[in-house]
C-alpha cells in the first residue's frame, strides 16, 4: 500500500474533466495504482511520500502511438528497458510499439514477450502491435485474433507499406471484426523508388534519388476509400504531405473512421533544414521515413495540427547506432529518436508561441492518442490510473547528446534550446523518473 501526495502543482481545468483551459492550482493524492483524490484545497492525511510541485505543471502521463524499441533482435540500438526509460524521461507513461523487431511480431509469442517484458519492468506501459503480414513481407496475412489475444492493440506492417491492395482490403475487413485499428505506414514503393530523402530541390541539388510525395498520399487515399468500404478504423501513421492531409480531412468530413498522427519533426523541419556534414554531404540524423518534406508540406502539417485534422502526436522513436547513422545518407538507416524531445518541442514551438493551448497540446499527446487504441487515459480524475508527470514549463534547457536516456542519440534536435523538461513521471502510482 503506497500513498503519495503531489502538492501545489498547477494544471488546466480541461485535464481535470472540467472543460475550460483556465489554469488552477491542484493537489493530488494517489493510493496504490490509482488517483485517490484531486482537490484545489490542500489535502490532509498521512502519506508515504510528499512531492512539492510548486511551479510545475501536472499533466496526465503522455501516450505515444508509435515507437520502435528494437527488442527482440537489435538491442544494441535500444531495448524495452532503455526505451521505457527514455519514454518516462519524456513524460510518457504509455507507448505503442511497432512490430518490426527481429523476429517480427507476427506471432503471439513475440507480442506476448513484449507485453510481459514491459509489465515485469514496470517503468512504462508498452502496448505491442501485431504485424499485418508474416515477416512484414506483404504476402500472407497474420492471425489477427491470436495477436489480439496475446496483447496486440492494433495491426500494422509499420516500417513498410502494404503494396498489395487486395491484402490490405482483407486486413481491414478482418480487423473490423475484431475491433482493432489498422495503422498504415503509407508508402507506395513504386513511387518511393528506393529514395533516401524527399524528391524536390534538395534531392536534385545533391543528385540523390528522391521519395515522391505521392508515394504517401496514394496509399492514404486508398486507405480512406477502403475504410469507407469496410467500416474499419484506418489510422495514418506519421502523416507528412499536404495531399495526404487533404485526403484525411475529406474522409473525416464524410464521417469515415479515419484518424491520423503527425510527428514533431514533420511539424518543425523540412528538406531545406537537413544539415551538412563537414564534407558537405547531408547528415543522416535528418533521414527518416517518411522523409522531411517540402516547406509547403510542413506548413500543411502545422495547419492540420491547429485545425483539429490531426488526432495525435507520435514520435516514431527509431533508435540507430552512431556508426549506422555516420554512413552516407543514401545507405544509412531511416529514423530518429524522439521520446525525450517530443513534449519540449511541441510546447516550445506551438504552446509557448500562443498557437496551441496547453490543454489541446496535452490532449493530442495523451487522451486523443490513447483513444486511437481504446485506452482510457488523459484525465486527472479520482479512480483513474495514477499515470502522471510534472513538467517544468519555465526553465530553458539545451538538448545535448548526454541528455538522452535512450541507448541512441540520433536526433536532429541536439543543440536546440527548449522548455518543458520532465521533472517527475509516475506510472500506476510508482515514481519511475525524477
Ligand atoms: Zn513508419
Amino acid at each position: 500500500m503506497s500513498k503519495i501526495l503531489i502538492r501545489n502543482a498547477f494544471t488546466v481545468k480541461r485535464l481535470l474533466g472540467l472543460g475550460s483551459d483556465d489554469r488552477v492550482t491542484i493537489h493530488v493524492a494517489t493510493e496504490n495504482n490509482r488517483i485517490a483524490s484531486v482537490s484545489e484545497q490542500p489535502i490532509e492525511g498521512h502519506f508515504d511520500s510528499v512531492i512539492d510541485a510548486t511551479g510545475l505543471f501536472l499533466s496526465p502521463g503522455l501516450v505515444d502511438p508509435q515507437v520502435h524499441f528494437r527488442e527482440p533482435g537489435s538491442e544494441y540500438k535500444e531495448d524495452i528497458e532503455s526505451g521505457s526509460k527514455a519514454a518516462v524521461k519524456g513524460g510518457f507513461t504509455s507507448v505503442i510499439s511497432m512490430p518490426n523487431t527481429r523476429p517480427t511480431a507476427d506471432n503471439p509469442e513475440v507480442v506476448a514477450f513484449m507485453a510481459n517484458r514491459s509489465k515485469k519492468l514496470g517503468i512504462c506501459k508498452v502496448y505491442p502491435t501485431g504485424a499485418l503480414s508474416m515477416g512484414l513481407a506483404g504476402q500472407t496475412m497474420t492471425d489477427f485474433a491470436a495477436l489480439k489475444e496475446a496483447g496486440a492493440v492494433a495491426i500494422t506492417d509499420d516500417g513498410k507499406g502494404v503494396q498489395d491492395d487486395k491484402l490490405f482490403l482483407q486486413a481491414l475487413r478482418s480487423a473490423r471484426q475484431l475491433n482493432l485499428p489498422v495503422l498504415d505506414h503509407s508508402e507506395d514503393e513504386s513511387l518511393s523508388n528506393g529514395g533516401a530523402i524527399h524528391e524536390g530541390d534538395i534531392s536534385r541539388k545533391f543528385g540523390l534519388k528522391g521519395i515522391k510525395a505521392n508515394s504517401e498520399s496514394m496509399h492514404v487515399e486508398r486507405g480512406c476509400r477502403m475504410s469507407e468500404e469496410t467500416g474499419a478504423h484506418y489510422h495514418v501513421l506519421h502523416i507528412s504531405t499536404r495531399e495526404s492531409i487533404d485526403a484525411v480531412r475529406f474522409a473525416k468530413a464524410k464521417g469515415i473512421p479515419v484518424t491520423a498522427e503527425v510527428s514533431p519533426h514533420h511539424l518543425l523541419l523540412c528538406d531545406e533544414d537537413i544539415r551538412l556534414r563537414k564534407d558537405n554531404s547531408l547528415d543522416a540524423n535528418w533521414k527518416m521515413n517518411p522523409p522531411l518534406r517540402s516547406r509547403a508540406d510542413k506548413e500543411a502539417c502545422q495547419q492540420a495540427l491547429l485545425d483539429g485534422t490531426i488526432d495525435a502526436i507520435a514520435t516514431d522513436h527509431a533508435p540507430h547506432s552512431p556508426t549506422e547513422k555516420a554512413q552516407p545518407i543514401e545507405s544509412a538507416p531511416f529514423g530518429i529518436i524522439g521520446l525525450e524531445t517530443a513534449f519540449p518541442l511541441i510546447y516550445s514551438h506551438f504552446v509557448r508561441t500562443g498557437q496551441l493551448s496547453l490543454g489541446s497540446c496535452i490532449d493530442l499527446m495523451s487522451k486523443q492518442a490513447g483513444a486511437l487504441f481504446n485506452l482510457e487515459c488523459g484525465r486527472i480524475q479520482v479512480g483513474a490510473a495514477a499515470d502522471l508527470c510534472l513538467l517544468d514549463l519555465e526553465t530553458a534547457f539545451v538538448v545535448c547528446d548526454k541528455f538522452f536516456a535512450s541507448k541512441s542519440t540520433n536526433s536532429p534536435f541536439i543543440g536546440e534550446t527548449l522548455y518543458g523538461r520532465t521533472r517527475m513521471t509516475m506510472t500506476e502510482g510508482r515514481v519511475v523518473y525524477t
